[in-house]
């Protein structure tokens, strides 16, 4: 059996994605674009901040009027939000945090330096620099600066970095529409009693929260039932109104695992042996012109596969210029004699700077996805002790 390296998967993954034809933008409300792939660049046609302002609560001065003698006159208080007259030579100004500072001032002298005196003129008790607390116009960004080319995926404080330009919409790649079913006579949606040789779909709320997670919606497909005439007739009407069909189960090459031939027979399929532990079968296909990702059946598979292969393929198709998972080296807390011909991705625990395994690793045990905080790669032919530089990939990154 000749296995597909992940990356060579990856590699025909990515570039099928990025075949999709193109789709029109949606225009967000900035409040609603936390964690949208920007569609086009934002520009800013303000300088931020949009005027000199003080860095501290204190006294606006000429710095030069110092030299000549270090008492001034309490010219006006200046306080947020007001919009100053202009100093004139030999006064100062109260004047607090963020407070545009007046034209003709130069420097801010904090107010633990500076003493009021009886006629309530202000005493500067050290010489004062030009520029001193200022926080300069433009310091943040500049007028026509591009602040996020196409393909960002928007954080947090790329949103307040937005809305510090007076910007309030953005153009963002629009959601697709993704079609999720199970495959497996034996499955049962939770809810329901248990029934002899059933099990509960787990499956299809591990891949609900992945695509919920990436803002994507999520079109329940149901249970396919290992039937070929009803699992084509499904696929068929969900690939109607669906921009991808996402399915778990039934890939291998057993008896009732028909997901393939269909789609050899309705669309395009390319199946992979993957050298991927857990996770070998795998298929890249189509149901008429709708693209299909076929995961394995069992949980850890579907979650493991999902990270490395079906979240590239969103990323990019989505248009985002991050479209891969990123890798810390981590240090080995435990001892793997077990290397194999495919490549483990490990169910993992950092703890205190090292990393362990996280409990049972077999493909059809969730639990220790559970109890891990990411995944661990274990290199096919590589035996790992304990200090050994390790590919981390935390699950706040995967799963964000
Ligand atoms: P398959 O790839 O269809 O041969 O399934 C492989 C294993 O995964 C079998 O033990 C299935 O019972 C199990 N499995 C398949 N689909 C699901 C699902 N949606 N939820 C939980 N387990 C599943
Ligand atoms: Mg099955």
């Amino acid at each position: 059996m000749i296995l597909t390296p992940v990356n060579e998967a990856l590699n025909q993954i990515l570039n099928h994605a990025s075949l999709q034809p193109a789709r029109p933008s949606l225009e967000l409300p900035l409040q609603q674009a936390l964690g949208h792939i920007l569609a086009s660049p934002i520009n800013t046609r303000i300088d931020v901040p949009p005027w000199d302002n003080s860095a501290m609560d204190g006294y606006a001065l000429r710095s030069a009027d110092l030299a000549a003698g270090a008492t001034l006159p309490i010219a006006q208080r200046i306080t947020a939000g007001l919009s100053p007259a202009p100093l004139s030579p030999g006064t100062c100004a109260r004047i607090f945090t963020g407070a545009p500072i007046p034209a003709g001032a130069d420097a801010v002298e904090m107010q633990e330096n500076v003493e009021i005196d009886a006629r309530g003129n202000a005493h500067f008790l050290q010489p004062v620099s030009s520029g001193q607390n200022v926080r300069p116009q433009g310091q943040d960004l500049h007028q026509g600066q591009t602040l996020f080319t196409g393909g960002r995926r928007l954080l947090p404080q790329d949103l307040g970095v937005i809305a510090s330009c007076g910007i309030d919409r953005v153009s963002v790649a629009q959601p697709l529409r993704i079609g999720v079913v199970s495959t497996g006579d034996e499955l049962l949606e939770p809810g329901s009693a248990l029934a002899p040789g059933k099990i509960y779909n787990s499956n299809r709320f591990t891949l609900f929260g992945l695509l919920t997670q990436l803002g994507q919606e999520v079109i329940d497909g149901g249970i396919l039932a290992d039937d070929p005439d009803l699992i084509r007739q499904q696929l068929q009407q969900l690939g109607n109104t669906c921009d991808l069909i996402i399915s778990s189960g039934g890939v291998s090459v057993g008896e009732a695992d028909y997901l393939g031939q269909i789609l050899r027979e309705n669309g395009q399929l390319t199946l992979w042996k993957l050298a991927i532990k857990p996770g070998k079968p795998f298929t890249l296909g189509q149901i008429d012109s709708t693209p299909v990702l076929g995961l394995p059946g069992n949980p850890a598979a579907v979650l493991v596969t999902f990270l490395l292969l079906v979240k590239p393929w969103l990323l990019r198709r989505l248009g985002a210029s991050d479209y891969l998972p990123t890798a810390l080296p981590m240090p080995a807390g435990f001892v793997w004699n077990k290397a194999g011909k495919r490549d483990e991705y490990a169910r993992a625990l950092l703890h205190q700077g090292r990393l362990q395994l996280s409990g049972h690793q077999s493909s059809g045990i969730l639990s220790s996805a559970s109890q891990a905080s990411g995944l661990v790669v274990l290199p096919a032919g590589v035996e790992v002790k304990p200090g050994d530089l390790l590919d981390y990939l935390p699950f706040t990154g995967l799963l964000s």
